[in-house]
Order: C-alpha cells, then structure tokens, then sequence
C-alpha cells in the first residue's frame, strides 16, 4: 500500500519534470519580442537597401538613353551648322536656322535631364553608403540582444538536459508497470499524463468522478484512472506533502 504512495508520489513528481522540459521547450521556440523585432528590422533594412539600389539601377537605364540622345542630338547640331554654311538662299537659311533651334533645344534637354539623374544616382549612392556605415555600430546595440538569446537558448538546453536525467533517475526507480503507463500517457495525452482530482472532478478532463472513485484517490493505494481521459489521478494534497520521499 506504501508502496503505492510512493510510486504516485514520484509520478506526480516526474509530471511536474515533463512540465518543466515541455516549458523550456516553448520557451525555446518562441523568441522574445526584442530578438523578433531585430529580425524585423534587419529585414526592413535590407529590403530598403535593395529598393535603393533597385532605384540606382532604373536611373543607369535612363541615363543610358539619355546619353544617346545627347550625342544625336550634338551629331545633328554639328551636321546643320555644317548647312548652315553652304545655304544659298533665305529660305534654306530659315530652314536650317530652325533645325538648329531645334537640336538645340533637344541637347539642352537632354543635359539638364542627365545631370538631374546624375545627382539623384550620387545622392542615392551616398544615402546607400550611409546606411551600410551605419550598420556596424547598429550592430553593436543589437548584439547584446543577439547575445541575450543565444546565453538564454544554450541556459535552457542544459536545463532540459538536467531535467530529462533528473526523470530519468525517477523512471528508473518506479515499478516497470506504471513506468510504461506513465510514459504512455505522457505520450498520448499531450504531455500530461498525471490528473489531479478537484472538486470530486478530473481537472483536465472535467469528467465529474463517482463518490467510490474519488474515495479511492483519497486513499492513494492504488493507480486509479479517469474514466474518461485516463489520465492518472490524484489528490493534489499527496504532490504537496511528497518530500517523505
Ligand atoms: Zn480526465
């Protein structure tokens, strides 16, 4: 009959282990809101750096085309000043006269719309370099919570580590029977394989128990299950005063 409280005693025991590795093990996939927000940001910042040099990359092309059309542009000027030499007469002198307005007015155009990208590509370019230079002392401030996690993820992994020999020890002093049950039900039942009984009810499953079931959880000598879940029960009483060993 002893024996019996003993083994329910280090069952409730080695729920409250499972619990423990089940917590660090959440806690261990769910990075803190700092760590989530760095990441964030570090995405954002780069997604900005790709836009900017996305935006570089639009103004080359235009500039390519407008470069072209300043050389035409010359190419014509030169050509009609050429004419504008050999003109015989007023109407071929109005003629070039305008052409030569004309070419003008284009290789102006083109000029002035070259130096503007021009100064948007250097302004991008400097704004591009200002950003990567900032990134080092960002860094810097970022680390810490970098490092924060990583101290707290390797803390948890030893944890675990300690909890699981510390069920282990547990498992291996339990009777071969329940140690199979327990762990069966650990394995079935979401992590919870222990039931404490509250309010003559499972408080898992909220299955209420029979006045005979909850007599023999009192006593605590004998493995008792719910009904509905299976679950092992227990009073909580019996954890609280297990230090007897
Ligand atoms: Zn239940």
């Amino acid at each position: 009959m002893e024996n019996v409280r003993h083994e329910l005693i280090q069952m409730i025991r080695l729920q409250a282990i499972y619990d423990q590795i089940a917590q660090a093990i959440t806690e261990q996939e769910t990075p803190p809101a700092d760590v989530l927000e760095l990441e964030e940001e570090n995405r954002r910042r780069q997604r900005e750096l790709e836009e900017l040099e996305e935006r570089i990359e639009e103004i080359e092309e235009e500039l390519r085309e407008v470069r072209r059309k300043e050389e035409e542009s010359k190419l014509e000027l030169e050509h009609f000043q050429k004419q504008r030499a050999a003109v015989t007469n007023e109407r071929e002198f109005t003629a070039v006269i305008n052409e030569i307005d004309f070419a003008t007015r284009a290789l102006e155009e083109a000029e002035a719309r070259r130096k503007e990208l021009e100064g948007a590509e250097e302004e991008i370019r400097a704004e591009i370099q200002t950003r990567k230079e900032a990134r080092p002392e960002e860094e810097a401030s970022h680390r810490e919570v970098v490092e924060r996690w990583a101290a707290r993820q390797q803390e948890l992994k030893e944890l675990i580590h300690t909890l699981a020999e510390q069920a282990r020890t547990i498992e291996e002093g339990l009777h071969p029977a329940n140690r199979s049950r327990f762990l069966r039900l650990l394995k079935s039942k979401q992590g919870r394989a222990m039931a404490p009984a509250i309010e003559g009810s499972c408080s898992l499953c909220h299955f209420a128990l029979r006045p005979h079931v909850q007599q023999r959880v009192r006593r605590a000598e004998e493995i008792i299950t719910c009904e509905h879940c299976h679950r092992i029960l227990y009073l909580p009483e019996l954890g609280e005063d297990g230090d007897e060993g």
